[in-house]
């Protein structure tokens, strides 16, 4: 039986590498052959350092990885839409299928126990093959690269649910609060949907100057005591029509909603932790709307993919680290020092 090397997070910040079978596909799967596969903020705050998920980020000790990208090798008995040789990104939750969130294409927030993610619940993206569920995979546009698409299985796909969400337009000065991954995407994804990216914070100074280097955000600002009073400066004393919070630091997001002008939007998708504020100045009276955003919907994945295409731009210019399967060890470092932009996992063809 042809097995490959399969890599597994057992929580004290290291990986291990495991031969397993090279699964084969059944009714309504497909196996893909892994073409990129990235590292999320979740593998790390839940998974690497340990196992601190319950319920839906509660790691069953399977293959890590749920920003998936590949390639179909193999489609299972009775395939619907799906041929060997398409380019696919996972939707990386596959849910029951029958409850309201997933006729919705919210798989993210299925309650069945069948619900399974990727690099979660079932073996996701660090091996050289996956098995996956047909009607997770999305078809990648021609122009993206596979990098491109592994970005929008979690990270991309995530800041551009949190947009849509808050219905960011033209009409729209953003703030972005945490200058990782997501809050490159989501300076990314503002501005292609017609925003003015007036500012974005961080306290990595690695993260700052990525974010300059990469000339998505006009002002670039230490996550200091003075950001409040720069983003009101460089906003006539209003402050921002749209403000994300991709960073989950309590400050930072105090900071976010400080900046949301009188009934603008403020949206948090950073994970974890908590924050606390006055409601009655800071929320209530200024006539704010406050979100929460979790991941995105299948079809919302399909129509990011279809609108980069679009749009021209490239999620991978984000992605500042590539390396091999080999050396996951040292992927997964460089993710937990949050220095640095993405980091992928990527295969030899
Ligand atoms: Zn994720
Ligand atoms: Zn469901």
């Amino acid at each position: 039986m042809a097995t490959m090397q399969g890599v597994y997070l057992p929580g004290n910040s290291t990986v291990e590498f495991k031969d397993v079978p090279v699964p084969e596909p059944g009714p309504g799967q497909v196996l893909v052959k892994m073409k990129a596969s990235s590292i999320c903020g979740s593998d790390i705050r839940a998974i690497y350092r340990e196992h601190l998920g319950k319920g839906p980020e509660a790691y069953q000790n399977v293959i890590a990885g749920h920003e998936p990208c590949g390639q179909i090798v193999k489609v299972g008995p009775n395939g619907k839409a799906c041929k060997e040789g398409d380019r696919v990104v996972l939707y990386h939750i596959s849910g029951c299928g029958c409850c309201e969130d997933c006729k919705h294409g919210y798989m993210i927030s299925c309650r069945s126990p069948l619900r399974a993610a990727y690099g979660w619940q079932r073996d996701g993206g660090h091996a050289d093959y996956l098995l996956a569920e047909e009607n997770t995979c999305v078809k990648l546009p021609e122009s993206l690269s596979y990098v491109d698409g592994a970005l929008c299985a979690c990270g991309f796909g995530t800041a551009y649910e949190a947009l849509r969400r808050v219905g960011v337009s033209g009409r729209d000065r953003m703030l972005v609060t945490g200058l990782g991954p997501v809050g490159l995407a989501a300076a990314m994804l503002g501005k292609a949907m017609g925003a003015r990216i007036v500012a974005g914070t961080d306290v990595s100074p690695g993260r700052l100057k990525l974010a300059e280097q990469l000339g998505l955000v006009e002002n670039v600002l230490p996550a200091d005591d003075d950001a409040y009073e720069k983003v009101m400066d460089l906003t006539g004393g209003r402050g921002c029509e749209v403000t994300i919070d991709c960073s989950a630091a309590p400050s930072a997001r105090l900071l976010a909603l400080r900046c949301t002008r009188q009934w603008g939007r403020c949206v948090y998708v950073g994970e974890g932790n908590d924050v606390t504020f006055d409601v009655s100045p800071l929320l209530i009276h200024p006539q704010i709307t406050l979100y929460g955003s979790w991941v995105t919907s299948l079809y919302h994945l399909e129509e990011l993919v279809e609108l980069i295409d679009r749009w021209g731009i490239r999620p991978e210019e984000t992605c500042t680290e590539r390396l091999p399967l080999a050396e996951a060890a040292e992927a997964y470092d460089r993710a937990d020092k949050a220095q640095t932009g993405k980091v992928c996992i990527v295969f030899d063809d």
